[in-house]
């Protein structure tokens, strides 16, 4: 298979190419260009000039074409469900969220972004004068994408900001670039020329991206790692940020759960996406009174999940993405192993092609080891024996991550003063990584810089122009 970037809304291919593989075969399914810094400027520019007309399309005009995106994915929901898991290696109908789901996702985020509007608002009324608060979209938006979630967190960038009146160049992770190059050749049906273009390229291109003069804003979902790299490069010409990083998401599970009733959601937050997902379930503390009974029941679920190719009928977790996420969740589990940790389940990767590693759980470990204080990005769960809730507590903010965490217990009041101390910027309360387009997503600390969702995250992509009428 051979794929084009778009540019202007043109194909483009270029000189060079890169392989992109399936990790579940290690075969080699398409090749993509790889853009010079050329193509990023035509892609800049391409943007750029397609800003004063679209900036100045009205609300209404905007909402009806990302209504209109949104057809256009529910059309090709197939398609687009087939090249996710080609490339990412997540079954379609996986457990929690397979493919179908996230391209399921993707259109209803997209429909939900097309109803949310930035009205004037009035900051003050005197007798002599009126300040209003206007919302201008602030231009060229660069995107750049992981590949967790392919074609859903390219959505999460995209759509708020040609919402709001900007045009966008997205780069997609090198790993997965195949979903958000179909979506975005679909997308060249409903939107004018130049609007939504995407580059692809393996390493260096992120840098010219976030350094580029003529990129007022990035948003970038990705490692914390490089995060801090996007900053340093974008502060020369002082972009807008939105950066959604890493996570290690601790549950406080308190004794008085039913163990038997919420065992399979807590596996489910852990193990979504094999893992492989930023709000991820990824530190459990259990009260030292249902600990044991806590590690069987996750045992017997673990135990009849099916890993295997994510095209097979009846897998429900596929490989993990690529080589160097597997030789790192390997790492963790064989340094937890060393320390004494017990596994449950798992923790052996079998001989043979792919990526597959099997679902894995870790008991009798604590804080200090690296399963615990690091973040596996993988379909490994480290559960961890408490006494004391405030110390349990206070683990769970000793982590330069703040992105998720969960209180789970028989007692929601109980449970909502423990979620107001968490150092995180979702809380959930017997529940954890269920996000929703209404409810602002974003991370605290090391997480992240600025939120996505709702009002709050389209705002995100706008800057504050206040008008003062007199009377
Ligand atoms: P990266 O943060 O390296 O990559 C994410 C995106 O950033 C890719 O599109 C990548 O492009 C691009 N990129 C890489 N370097 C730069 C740079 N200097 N400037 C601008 N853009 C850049 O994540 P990885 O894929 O390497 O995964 C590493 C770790 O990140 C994982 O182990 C996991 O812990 C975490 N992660 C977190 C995610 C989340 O949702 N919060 C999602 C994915 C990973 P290219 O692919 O071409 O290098």
């Amino acid at each position: 298979m051979q794929f084009n970037m778009i540019i202007n809304g043109n194909k483009v291919d270029a000189e060079d190419h890169f392989n992109v593989y399936n990790p579940a075969t290690e075969e080699i399914i398409a090749q993509c260009p790889a853009a010079t810094e050329e193509n990023l400027n035509a892609a800049v520019t391409a943007a750029r000039e397609a800003f004063p007309a679209w900036s100045k399309t009205s609300d209404d005009q905007r909402k009806e074409k990302v209504n209109a995106l949104a057809d256009i994915i529910s059309d090709n929901m197939n398609e687009l469900a087939q090249l996710i898991t080609q490339e990412q290696g997540r079954p379609l109908n996986g457990i929690g969220f397979g493919s179908f789901a996230e391209v399921g996702g993707s259109e209803y985020w997209t429909r939900c972004t097309a109803e949310l509007t930035l009205p004037i608002e009035i900051a003050e009324e005197t007798d002599t004068h009126r300040a209003e608060i206007h919302r201008k979209p602030l231009g060229v938006v660069g995107s750049i994408t992981p590949w967790n979630f392919p074609l859903l967190i390219a959505i999460w960038h995209v759509i708020p900001a040609i919402r709001s009146g900007n045009t966008v160049v997205l780069k997609p992770s090198s790993f997965t670039p195949l979903v958000a190059l179909r979506f975005v050749e679909l997308a060249q049906e409903v939107l004018p020329p130049g609007v939504l273009n995407i580059i692809t390229g393996e390493g260096g291109m992120g840098r010219l991206i976030t350094s580029h003069p003529d990129i007022d804003k990035i948003v970038f979902t990705g490692s914390t790692a490089t995060g801090k790299n996007i900053m340093k490069n974008a502060s020369d010409s002082l972009k807008r940020l939105t950066l959604e990083l890493g996570g290690n998401d601790a549950a406080i599970i308190l004794p008085d759960i039913d163990v038997k009733e919420n065992a399979s959601a807590i596996f489910e937050a852990a193990f979504i996406n094999n893992g492989q997902t930023c709000a991820a379930l990824k530190r459990l503390y259990v009260h030292e009174d249902i600990y044991e009974e806590m590690c069987e029941e996750l045992t017997i679920i673990a135990n009849t999940v099916t890993v295997a190719n994510g095209m097979e009928e009846g897998a429900q977790l596929g490989p993990i993405q690529n080589r160097a996420q597997f030789e790192l969740v390997r790492e963790l589990v064989d340094d937890a192993k060393s320390s004494g940790a017990r596994i449950l389940t798992g923790g052996d990767a079998p001989e043979g092609i792919g990526y597959f590693y099997p679902v894995t759980l870790v008991a009798d470990i604590s804080d200090g080891t690296r399963l615990v204080d690091e973040e596996p990005f993988g379909p490994v769960l480290p559960i961890i024996k408490y006494s004391d809730v405030e110390d349990a507590l206070q683990r769970a903010n000793d982590n330069p991550n703040g992105l998720g965490g969960s209180v789970w217990s028989g007692n929601p009041a109980q449970a909502l003063e423990l979620a107001k101390r968490l150092e995180c910027g979702t809380a959930w309360i017997n529940n954890h990584a269920s996000l929703s387009p209404n409810v602002p997503f974003g991370g605290v600390k090391q997480s992240g810089v600025g939120v996505e969702f709702s009002t709050h995250g389209l705002k995100e992509f706008t800057s504050i122009q206040s008008i003062v009428i007199p009377k």
